[in-house]
This record gives C-alpha cells, structure tokens and sequence, in this order.
C-alpha cells in the first residue's frame, strides 16, 4: 500500500516515509491510495478478537512495509490491558433512557485519561520503526505546543520510548491546573517540559519556526537527531483510531444488538480537529456498515456551518469553552476528507486551502457538499446546554459524562428528536470527567465547589468522587504525591535555547 498527498498526486510514498515525515512535501496531508475492504467474515472473525489482535489486523493492512512482527510489537506495547483501567482500552457501555438505548465508546481508560492515547501510546513505536527504515540511527526529538492534553498524552507515549526525546511547551497561564500537574510531574529519561510567556498560540507559532529552522537541523544533525512530529496530521496517529471503531462494531455484535449482517450503526464524536471523526469515515469506507457519522461541536461551531452549508469559514470569534480541547477554528484533518470527496482531486483541494488560508474562507462545489451530508451531519450546542446534559445524564442514566462527551450527547438527542432515526448509535466518549472536575462539579451544581484556584485541584476531584460515588482513575490518584520535576519557564524569544538544554546538547 502506498500513500498519496491531499495536493499532489504525484507523490507516492511508503507508510514508513509518510509517518517518519509527518508532511508531505508539497504542505498537504498523506492519504491511502486505496482502502482495504473488511468483509462481514472478516468482522465475524474479528469480533473473538482481543483489542491488541484486532489493531495487529487493521495496521496491518495499512502497513505493508512492516513486518508482522514489527506491528505485533507497535500494538501489544500500547494496549496491553494492564495499561488500560478496566483492561479493555475501547470498552462500549450500554445506557438507556427511556426508549432511547445509546452507547458510550469510552477511549479514556489510558494513561493520561483522554481519547488522545489511543493514538499517542503507538505512535512513537511506530514512529521508531519507521525512523529505522527511513533515517537509520537518528535519534528523534519530538516538539509539541500544547494547550493541554495533547501534551500530557505525547510525554506518556514517548516517555523512556529508546531512540526518542520529547520535548512539550506549554502556555504558562493557559492549561487547567490538573493539566500542569500532570505535565511536570512526568517521568523519564527522555522528557522535558517547559512553560512559556506567552498564549497557545505563540507556543505553536515557536515550534513550527524551530521545526523548520536550517539551521537547528544542522545542530541537530551533528548530535545524529532530527526533528519529528507527534502532530495529529500524522498519519501514524489517525491509523490507530480506525481500530476503535470496528472494536465497538464487535463488541455490538457480541452484545447481540447487530444481529443480521450489514446491519448498520450511527457514530456521534465530539469533534475539534476532525481526527477522530475521520477514522470512523475511514472505517465506513472500508466496509464497516454505518448509516451515519453525527459531528458534534461546541459554540466554535465551523464544522456545523459547513457540512450545512458547503461554506468553511474561519473568520468568526473564538470562543474559551468548558470542551477547551474542541476549541478550534481551523480542523486540519478535514482536508483528507474533501480529498476523498472529491475522488482524490488534488487541484480542487490545493485551491480550497490556499483560499483558506488567504481569505480565511471556501465554499465547496455542490455535488461535493452533496456526497458529504450524505454521509455526515451535524449540530453543536453552547456551554449552557452541555452543563445541562451533564446534569440530566446523571439523573435519569446515572451516567457521569466529561463535557466534551456532554456535547456529542446533546447533539444525538437532538438528532434523535429531528430524524426518528431508530439506529444504533454508538456516541464516542472522548475524557475523564475527573479531568475537568471543576466544570462537571459546577454543572451537577456542587454548592461546595467555588471557582479554579481556590481549591486545589485535588480538592476538587475528591469532592467529585464524593459526590457522585465514583471513583477517581489511578494515574490521577497517582499525581498527588509525584515530585513536581519541571519549573522552567521562558521566554518566546528564547525557546530555541530551551530545545537544545532539553534535547541536551547545550
Ligand atoms: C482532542 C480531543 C477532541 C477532539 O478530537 P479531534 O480528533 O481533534 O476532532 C475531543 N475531545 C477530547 C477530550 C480531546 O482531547
């Protein structure tokens, strides 16, 4: 299998090359030539499947320029079930309302308790198998702006990951308190993390110069180290999450709710960067039986008014909402799709997004806004309404959700409400509510709970704990008595120094 570029399809690379690089040349993503098809004897023969087995068979064929034991290696490092609360990285659990039955798809049992390690525990080992057939012997070092859990998930996943360092920054005022304790309390040999002056938005900024600097390459170069990204473009970390979405196809199968073949299923995933969405397309396309993929989005809702519309447009306040990782105006991954909508016409992708990033807006073709509400819709609600669902979810399902969960929750019910559609419907859960307990306190309308800072953020999971009689997961248990390990601090302007301290050259 080879892979292709969204704005040439001249490129033709193996998946090794497309990982190890991150981007192709041309600016534009790497995209499949073709899927692989998954017959219904396949997915009957999937469904005994362990998780670790079932990752094996998807990558496997996607990576034909791997080993079967290369893969086996990659998947059993990263969803062994002792990594995973509970065992199963991906369980489904059934919840029922009324006549509504539902299903939660809940991808936050891992390490840092967000859907985010289901792609960050395999990437770095496939990105060091990849590095060894592509760039023999370089060390890789791994530059990451976070505004959160990105951050937290990519230290987990490369942390003592040989042939590898990482290196996070961070705005020093805009990550939650839980999310800064996770970062510098991190362990390994390999890891460095570093607050910035500055937003999110300079941190990301940074990075990318010093990522195409020539001439910290050439620093790096000398010490036999290369830069590489844990960016969700890669498509080292969109392969992992097509797994998930044949899991819970089998896990539905062996619950006895599909019960004919080809019986179909709707996804509903809360959705920032269209990378998550994108795979259960990707799984659609390769045979998994779906009737619909519902994108759910809060008040930054640029998703919503283009699948509705064909028109993207950017230009639109930002709004600071309590489903900070959904907080996203320009979802990169939406360019592989507009690729596949269009039959693989490069031309037509290259024009919207250089219109995208002129005039800050495109509008698409009508036959290709067509054949997307065909398979896509879409709705959002604000911050209110996610508080609500939070609350009434807990109530009538006792089923306590983190808000960006809460938002895919509401946007379902809501579609249930307009279409009557009777399908199955699996809703992607992508936290930890113990990872926003401030918001999910606030919203079950805890009058102990007062605003962020006044307690400390162990204090507020606790609280949460006691409230809702559930319990809080053990790697956040096992934050509060961990060393705080990291207390730099800099400057933008000085960020390439701090690159080097860490990757430790100077
Ligand atoms: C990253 C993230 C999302 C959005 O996923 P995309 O793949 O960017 O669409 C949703 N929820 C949580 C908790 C996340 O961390």
């Amino acid at each position: 299998m080879k892979y292709t570029c969204t704005r040439n399809r001249m490129e033709s690379v193996e998946a090794a090359q497309a990982i190890a690089q991150g981007i192709s040349a041309s600016g534009g993503l790497f995209v499949p030539e073709q899927l692989p098809q998954i017959t219904y004897a396949d997915l009957c023969r999937m469904q005994n499947m362990s998780y670790v087995e079932l990752a094996e068979e998807i990558l496997g064929r996607f990576l034909t320029d791997f080993t079967a034991d290369e893969i086996r290696e990659c998947a059993e490092a990263a969803y062994s079930p002792e990594k995973f609360s509970g065992g199963h990285p991906a369980p489904l659990v059934m919840l029922q309302n009324g006549e509504i039955t539902q299903y939660a798809l809940e991808l936050w049992h891992g390490p840092t308790c967000a859907f985010k390690d289901m792609a960050l525990q395999i990437l770095p080992h496939l990105l060091v198998k990849s590095l060894a057939k592509t760039n023999p012997g370089k060390t890789a070092v791994i530059l990451v702006a976070t505004s959160g859990d990105t951050g937290k998930a990519a230290l987990e996943g490369f942390k003592d990951v040989d042939g590898t360092r990482v290196l996070v920054f961070y705005p020093q005022d805009g990550v939650s308190p839980m999310q800064k304790r996770q970062m510098v309390t991190q362990e390994g040999a390999n890891v460095g993390v570093c607050a910035i002056e500055g937003n999110f938005d300079d941190a990301q900024t940074a990075v990318k110069g010093i990522f195409t600097d020539a001439s910290m390459q050439a620093v790096l170069a000398q010490h036999q180290m290369m830069f590489s990204s844990a960016n969700s473009i890669n498509w080292g970390r969109l392969l992992p999450q097509i797994v998930y979405y044949f899991s819970a196809y089998c896990q539905l199968m062996n619950s006895g709710e599909i019960d004919y073949e080809g019986e179909k299923v709707n996804f509903v995933v809360p959705t920032g960067n269209f990378g998550n969405i994108l795979a259960g397309y990707y799984a659609m396309k390769m045979g998994l039986p779906v009737n619909r993929l519902i994108c759910a989005s809060n008040e930054n809702n640029v998703l919503t008014d283009f699948i509705r519309t064909g028109t993207y447009n950017r230009c639109r306040p930002f709004h600071t909402t309590i489903s900070p990782s959904m907080d996203i105006l320009v979802s990169s991954n939406l360019e592989r799709l507009l690729y596949d909508m269009t039959n693989g016409d490069a031309e037509k992708v290259s024009g919207w997004m250089r219109q995208l990033s002129e005039t800050g807006s495109y509008t698409v073709d009508a036959e290709t806004l067509a054949k997307i509400q065909s398979v896509f819709y879409a709705d959002f609600c604000d911050d209110t309404a996610t508080m609500q669902t939070v609350k009434k979810m807990k109530e009538t399902e006792n089923y306590l959700s983190d808000p960006h969960s809460a938002v895919a929750f509401e946007v379902y019910h809501r579609y249930h409400a307009v279409s009557g559609d009777q399908t199955p419907t699996v809703v992607v859960s992508t936290a930890s509510p113990y990872k926003f307990s401030a918001s999910v306190l606030t919203a079950l309308g805890s009058e102990l709970y007062a605003q962020d800072g006044v307690n400390d953020e162990f204090e507020q999971v606790y609280q949460l704990s006691a409230l809702t009689g559930t319990q809080v997961p053990q790697p956040i248990q096992a934050l509060a008595g961990k060393p705080v390990r990291f207390t730099d601090v800099t400057a933008v302007a000085d960020m390439r120094k701090a690159v080097l301290r860490l990757a430790g050259i100077e």
